[in-house]
């Protein structure tokens, strides 16, 4: 089965909905292989959004990332990493579908950075490169 890294970004933790998210992930039939609150710094951040340095709001991002507690997991399943992104609906809260994550739960503040309650891996090769980062010793 295919793994993912989900992240329960700053805002979802900040606004208790760490167990909703996860709730989700399981109902629709994943495992969760590894879970970990922590506070992650600035190096782990521009190496996991490195695709996005020198966008404006790269800066804005790590910040917003560094506000609070992060929840990362590896979730697993099949199909799990297109399955998730599904589940997350897509990056604007604003318009994403009812039903997902970001639809059902996600606000706009109006911030320089979109806060959009999860982060799942997007490929295969993002999958790996991110669970590397995350779980060196997974
Ligand atoms: P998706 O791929 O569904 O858009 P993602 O989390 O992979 O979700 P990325 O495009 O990788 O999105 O962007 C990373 C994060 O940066 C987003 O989830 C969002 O929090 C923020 N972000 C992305 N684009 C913008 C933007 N134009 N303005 C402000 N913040 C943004």
């Amino acid at each position: 089965p295919e793994r993912t890294l989900v992240l329960v970004k700053p805002d979802g933790v900040a606004r208790r909905l760490t167990g909703e998210v996860l709730r989700r992930i399981e109902a629709k039939g994943y495992s969760i292989v590894a879970l970990e609150q922590r506070i992650v710094g600035a190096d782990l951040l521009a190496q996991h959004y490195a695709e996005h340095e020198g966008k404006p709001f790269f800066q804005p991002l790590v910040d917003f990332m560094m506000s609070g507690p992060v929840v990362a997991a590896v979730v697993e399943g099949h199909r799990a990493i297109e399955g998730f992104r599904s589940l997350a609906g897509t990056t604007d809260p604003t318009t994403a579908a009812p039903g997902t994550i970001r639809g059902d739960l996600g606000r706009d503040w109006g911030t320089a950075v979109v806060q959009n309650l999860v982060h799942g891996s997007d490929s295969p090769e993002s999958a790996a490169r991110e669970i590397g980062l995350w779980f060196p010793r997974l």
